[in-house]
């Protein structure tokens, strides 16, 4: 009987397999002259400190517009390129642009505004690759180390911890600061964690979404809060969406903020002028 569902199960299966196996293969086909075609792009958003209200980074996120299909999610298409050697190619666009781009974000931000650029896990196998938009000693162009803010997830530093300590180890000696995304989510610990030399933790959106609708995420925020100070990383609360979670999160000592309550996602260009934000409020 087992055998008759898991047949039955198996058709169905296959359809929609083949449907989303085309569907991939095309958008990984396109990708690849997605770059050189100029259908990626950079918006950034901006992430507030909570205690003064300023802007006090930008986060670069990657966009893709596809000639047929549109807007195409990053998280669709990350995971895709992360499959492939195209990782390198996006990640390495993804930073060309960002610091291209860096002094056009401060013009509008202001002039100390860091940027924060998402790394994938294979990024890491190559610390050249991450290091090369910063600017080298006695040379103009490229990013200041200090202003640059990597973000990179549990998992990603899990998949090989050694190597992983060894690029991240390269790049806090040239001054890069290291942020841990989507806290909360992955399987590591903090007494883990604790040994790579990361300056930030980002609490994930899921439990910020729950808090003032759920006692435990707020217990579990206040002690994420309460370990990561204990062992000198900044908290910063992604997917602020209301007043409501702000004022939570600001009873929970929380350092710094990001979400559409502050701002979306935004072009550079359209970015507001040395905007106060919704934070200190
Ligand atoms: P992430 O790094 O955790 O970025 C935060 C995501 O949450 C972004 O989605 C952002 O638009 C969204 N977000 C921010 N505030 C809010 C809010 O208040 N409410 C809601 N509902 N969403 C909010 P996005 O841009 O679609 O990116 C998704 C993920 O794709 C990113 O998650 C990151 O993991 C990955 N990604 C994006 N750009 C890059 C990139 O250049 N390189 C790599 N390796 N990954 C990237
Ligand atoms: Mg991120
Ligand atoms: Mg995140
Ligand atoms: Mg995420």
């Amino acid at each position: 009987q087992a055998k008759s569902q898991g047949r039955g199960r198996h058709v169905f299966f296959d359809v929609d397999l083949r449907e989303k196996m085309q569907r991939r293969l095309q958008l990984e086909q396109d990708l690849r002259e997605a770059a050189a075609n100029e259908q990626l792009s950079v918006v950034y958003q901006p992430i507030a400190d909570l205690r003064s209200g300023r802007v006090v980074c930008v986060e670069a996120l990657l966009r893709w517009t596809h000639p047929i299909h549109g807007a195409i999610s990053p998280a669709e298409f990350i995971p895709l390129a992360e499959e492939s050697d195209l990782i390198n190619l996006v990640g390495d666009h993804v930073l060309r642009t960002t610091t291209g781009q860096a002094a056009l974000v401060r013009s509008r931000i202001g002039a100390s505004c860091h940027l924060a650029v998402n790394l994938s896990p294979r990024q890491l196998d190559d610390p050249r690759l991450v290091a090369r938009p910063c600017r080298s000693p006695g040379r103009t162009t490229g990013i200041a180390p200090n202003t640059l803010c990597l973000e990179i997830t549990e998992n990603a530093l899990m998949r090989d911890p050694a190597v992983a300590a060894g690029t991240l180890s390269a790049l806090r000696d040239i001054g890069v600061r290291l942020a841990i995304d989507d806290f909360g989510t992955g399987y590591s610990s903090l007494a883990q964690l604790r040994k790579l030399p990361i300056d930030q933790l980002k609490i994930d959106m899921s439990f910020i979404s729950a808090l003032g609708e759920c006692r435990d995420a707020e217990a579990i925020v206040r002690s994420i809060v309460m370990m990561a100070h204990a062992v000198n990383l900044t908290v910063v609360a992604e997917g602020v969406e209301n007043a409501r979670q702000l004022d939570v999160l600001r009873r929970l000592d929380c350092d710094q903020v990001q979400g559409f309550r502050i701002g979306k996602p935004t072009s550079p260009d359209r970015l507001p002028i040395g905007q106060p934000s919704t934070a200190g409020r």
